[in-house]
């Protein structure tokens, strides 16, 4: 099974990405969190997308395709994969095909996440992550609170609140998608693997891309 995920920042992207892994027994591939991991190794790759990040910005075409080129090549990846944040752009997507034409592989579905926008800013504003890097698990100080206040659940350590979620910075990661990502519905809309859901309860949300695939 191979899966693109498209959505806006706070669309629930990750969520949905990990439960479709648990129930299809594929690997996630998240682009940001691939990036981030390279921020924090210091790598050359990282050096270059970190400023972009903060900001709220896209990471240069160039930088994240070099990436994704080489982890849809791992190992195990060969049991299948969904695209968490890649592609961002029309020219990642066209770049995407190329991969799969390359590598002989076929998509399985493109499925949009529909967030209305109030429900996106507040997501994402109140949105804290493990600040461990081999967990990165994802809370919600309003919906999915830790136990213990600051603390995460699974390996005790500290939550912080991502540089990229402040607010302007949030704020600006909106107007990006709706410039450079949005036009990937349209993009793929031709695809008969391309279908729209609902994605303001994970549970709803999951039961309708079921009853599609
Ligand atoms: P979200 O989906 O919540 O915006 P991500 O974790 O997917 O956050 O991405 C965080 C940041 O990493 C983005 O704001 C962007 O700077 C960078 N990034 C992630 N994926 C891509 C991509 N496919 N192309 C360009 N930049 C990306
Ligand atoms: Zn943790």
């Amino acid at each position: 099974m191979r899966i693109i995920l498209l959505g806006a920042p706070g669309a629930g992207k990750g969520t949905i990405s990990s439960l479709l892994v648990d129930k299809f027994g594929i690997v996630q591939l998240s682009s940001g969190d691939l990036l981030r991991t390279e921020v924090k190794r210091g790598s050359e790759t990282g050096k270059k997308a970190e400023e972009f990040m903060n900001n709220g910005a896209l990471v240069p075409d160039n930088i994240i395709l070099d990436s994704m080129r080489i982890r849809l090549n791992d190992d195990d990846c060969a049991k299948g994969f969904i695209l968490d944040g890649f592609p961002r752009t029309v020219v990642q997507a066209d770049s995407l095909k190329q991969m799969f034409a390359d590598m002989a592989l076929v998509l399985n579905a493109v499925i949009n996440l529909e967030v209305p926008e109030e429900i996106l800013l507040r997501r994402l504003t109140s949105r804290r992550t493990c600040s461990n890097t081999d967990c990165q698990a994802i809370y919600n100080i309003h919906t999915k609170p830790p136990k213990t206040a600051n603390k995460c659940d699974l390996c005790g350590n500290a939550l912080i609140q991502r540089d990229d979620e402040t607010e302007d910075v949030i704020k600006n990661r909106l107007i990006v998608y709706k410039e450079k990502t949005q036009p990937l519905i349209k993009y793929y809309s031709a695809y008969s693997q391309f279908f729209s859901v609902p994605c303001i309860d994970a549970k709803e949300c999951m039961e309708a891309i079921q009853k599609k695939l």
